[in-house]
């Protein structure tokens, strides 16, 4: 039933009018957790981890859950909150690949931090020049994230 109107909502905001078609033409355009509950396209409520869908082909905005997102649509953002969620509770871990790849493509990290934290993300032991660097940008990156979500939800 879900999926039934999660596909629906998205057919009508697509180019392409078949399914396998049309969800090749969204990509991830933001992700937030909304201090509000929000609606999901599908129907369901309450929705925290939001992601917000652009059609490539038309520009079109969608706002769709996580989960969702997930099921149906195969965008990694569940990889990037489940990187949020670790990072929130333990700032010494590490965000993934996908988180960075994300922050860097909006410029929230610039190209040699992208390179620095790939290389020691999965590193046990770090220097601690290396270790507050990193912690630098786990911080930047939640900040980013909360001001992402005031800037979707004004009210
Ligand atoms: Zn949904």
């Amino acid at each position: 039933m879900a999926e039934y109107h999660l596909t629906r909502e998205i057919l009508a905001r697509s180019t392409a009018n078949v399914w396998n078609a049309a969800k090749l033409e969204w990509a991830l355009h933001e992700i937030f957790e909304s201090e509000v509950p929000e609606t999901c396209l599908c129907g369901h409520y309450p929705i925290i981890e939001n992601c917000v869908l652009r059609n490539k082909t038309n520009g079109t905005l969608a706002t769709v859950g996580n989960c969702c997102v997930k099921k149906f649509i195969g965008l990694p953002s569940d990889l990037i909150f489940q990187a949020v969620k670790r990072v929130r509770t333990d700032e010494s871990k590490s965000l993934n690949g996908e988180a960075i790849s994300y922050a860097h493509d909006r410029g929230w990290i610039n190209a040699w931090e992208q390179d620095f934290y790939l290389r020691i993300m999965r590193k046990r032991k770090l220097s601690d020049k290396q270790s507050a660097k990193k912690r630098e940008i786990n911080g930047k990156f939640l900040l980013r994230l909360r001001q992402s979500s005031a800037r979707l939800t004004p009210q």
